[in-house]
């Protein structure tokens, strides 16, 4: 039997603010265990909370970049359970009234994925197990901001929900409110999955794994929980709603508890906070602040810039890297030069490495390349040695005598006597004319250090030798 494949994510991501979003505590990742805490965000008796304006217009920031409603009255709500991580006992989040509704992101085969809400509420503390000790607890984590973003159950493999994730991620990037370091858990996604007979219209019963942190984790999570669902049913069993835990080790999925409803909850309304209202010029006025987002820059750069729609690709994929794009091309018109250089040396190094050269020296090499003072390989040359650096690119051209400082009287002559040297090239240049052409080309930059125009001296000889 074919089976469908149904997929709604829930992902959460930590707010990059500066303080926490119930207390003035630092939001800070890699503090000391347990001193970015006070009586607020650790739930001593009594204590008040009050709400981090910066994190509400972070979330409609968030909120706008995917397309979402604004609702006019936001409302803060209790979210009652115990666990050793959340010591007031109880998180506060949304239900049903969350900061946005709706919005969604287009795929690259044209589907467009639902967002049911974004909401805001508050990370819990972190439990750090030890084999030795025994079980230790850090709330400097407890009441940092987070937003958690719902799909609709719109996703139908694991390839969509990595690129959806993709997009999500690099999106909340751009408009600068969450910095998503997957690898410190700054954005985890839980995955909710069934399957269901090819073409039925009627859902089967999920199961949903909780804090995914990596796109491996959630590609392999789907692929095998959907193995094993499909397993389960063609051997006469049922899909049992519950919350399981993927085990990376063993590459495999497993109960952790049955799904608790929003009933289990006992949500209520935190009567410490105030309902949260959001004019519609707050909502402008956070509109305006918004950057071009990765597919406006997309346009911009195939239609304005002219550059092929798969450098664009390249380039918008990483902010730091369209960005620094941008510089360049200020500094100098030539938008696809720059990007040929971006795609082959500046991505080539950053594969082990942090960016370490500035569009400054980056554009001056390329200056100096194609107003042929230096020819294409000391470019290159040039490029690894300003890296790193905070030199300047004609300096170092200079000192290392990379400059062509010659005429082309001077040139044609070196290639002269070159050929004068080499007599039996003269005959086989009528059989290979290729290889004899760039043996002397060769010769020539050899003798020249480097420095000769390689295209004039092709030029010259393409016109001796016929
Ligand atoms: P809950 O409140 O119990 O968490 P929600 O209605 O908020 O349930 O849904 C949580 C997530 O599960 C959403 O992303 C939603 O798209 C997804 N989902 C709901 N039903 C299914 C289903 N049958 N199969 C897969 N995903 C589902
Ligand atoms: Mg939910
Ligand atoms: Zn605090």
């Amino acid at each position: 039997m074919d089976w469908d494949v149904v997929i709604g994510l829930e992902v959460h991501a930590e707010l990059n603010t500066n303080s926490k979003v119930f207390c003035s505590c630092k939001n800070e990742y890699g503090s000391a265990p347990n001193t970015n805490c006070c009586p607020v965000c650790i739930g001593l008796p009594g204590a008040l909370p009050v709400l981090n304006k910066q994190a509400v217009k972070y979330t409609i920031k968030a909120g706008l970049a995917l397309g979402c409603n604004i609702n006019d009255i936001a409302i803060m709500e209790r979210k009652n359970y115990f666990y050793p991580d959340l010591s007031k006992a109880y998180q506060i989040s949304q239900l049903v009234k969350p900061i946005c509704l709706n919005g969604g992101i287009k795929l690259s085969n044209g589907k467009f994925v639902r967002l049911n809400r974004i909401h805001l509420e508050e990370d819990a503390g972190k439990l750090i197990h030890n084999e030795n000790i025994g079980s230790l607890i850090d709330y400097n984590r407890g009441g940092v901001p987070l937003i958690e973003i719902v799909t609709e159950p719109d996703i139908s493999s694991a390839d969509e929900a990595v690129e959806f994730v993709t997009k999500l991620r690099n999106t909340l990037i751009y408009t600068g409110v969450a910095q998503c370091k997957m690898e410190e858990g700054g954005m985890r996604c839980d995955v909710n999955l069934s399957i269901k007979p090819k073409g039925s219209e009627t859902f089967g019963t999920r199961t949903e794994m909780k804090n995914l942190n990596s796109f491996k984790m959630i590609e392999r999570a789907i692929k095998v929980e959907t193995e094993r669902q499909i397993d389960l049913i063609e051997g006469g069993g049922k899909v049992v709603q519950e919350t399981r835990r993927w085990d990376d080790v063993n590459e495999e999925t497993v109960a952790m508890r049955s799904k608790e409803t929003s009933q289990d909850y006992r949500y209520f309304p935190d009567p410490d906070i105030l309902a949260v209202t959001i004019s519609r010029q707050d909502v402008e006025d956070i509109r305006k602040t918004l950057p071009l987002l990765p597919e406006q820059l997309k346009d911009k750069f195939v239609n304005e810039y002219n550059l092929p729609e798969y450098d664009a690709d390249v380039i918008i994929k990483d902010k730091e890297i369209s960005t620094f794009y941008l510089k360049c091309v200020e500094l100098l018109n030539e938008p696809k030069q720059i990007s040929n250089w971006l795609m082959t040396n500046v991505l080539a190094k950053l594969k082990d490495d942090t960016l370490q050269i500035t569009p400054k020296q980056l554009t001056d090499i390329i200056s100096l390349v194609l107003n042929r003072k230096i020819s294409k390989q000391n470019g290159v040359e040039l490029f690894e040695l300003i890296w790193g650096t905070t030199d300047d690119a004609l300096k170092i051209a200079t000192n290392k005598k990379m400059i062509n400082d010659m005429s082309a009287d001077e040139l044609y002559k070196i290639i002269d006597e070159i050929l004068v040297n080499n007599p039996q090239v003269i005959p086989q240049y009528k059989t290979e004319p290729d290889k004899i052409l760039n043996f002397l080309t060769g010769q020539t930059m050899r003798q020249t250090k480097g420095k000769a125009d390689s295209k004039l001296v092709r030029e010259y000889l393409i016109n001796k030798l016929k």
